[in-house]
């Protein structure tokens, strides 16, 4: 979609750290992280947020989750623990309006979160 940051990146006219991929999903790394493993995995097509990629495409969010949880276990954060994320609309904090799920770890994340 014209004017999206996260379809210019999985269109490569603006760079990221990609560490994980498949046929369907991009995962890149957070540009301003929040813990040492803070990891964004969107569908490569256009959703702007997690209630309308469920609405649109099980399969598709079925991919997400799946892509996030491969992130954790690259990035050796799966056994001790990791966080998803979907921040859904204005109030959840959504700031970016393509799909997004953020994959945390690598410390000990706090509850309830702000
Ligand atoms: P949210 O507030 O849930 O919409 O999350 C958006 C996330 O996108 C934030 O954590 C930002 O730091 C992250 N972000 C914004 N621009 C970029 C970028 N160019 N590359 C990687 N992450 C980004």
């Amino acid at each position: 979609m014209k004017d999206c940051l996260f379809c210019k990146i999985v269109a490569k006219e603006i760079p990221a750290e990609i560490v994980y991929e498949t046929g369907r999903t991009l995962a890149f790394r957070d540009i301003d992280p929040k813990a040492p493993t803070h990891v964004l995995v969107i569908p490569k097509e256009h959703h702007a947020d997690a209630a309308a990629l469920a609405e649109a495409d099980d399969g598709l969010t079925d991919e997400v989750l799946k892509t996030a949880h491969a992130v954790a276990v690259l990035d050796q954060v799966a056994e001790s623990g990791y966080r998803v994320v979907f921040n859904t609309g204005p109030a959840a904090g959504q700031t970016v309006f393509h799909t997004h799920a953020h994959v945390l770890g690598g410390r000990d994340l706090t509850w309830p979160p702000g």
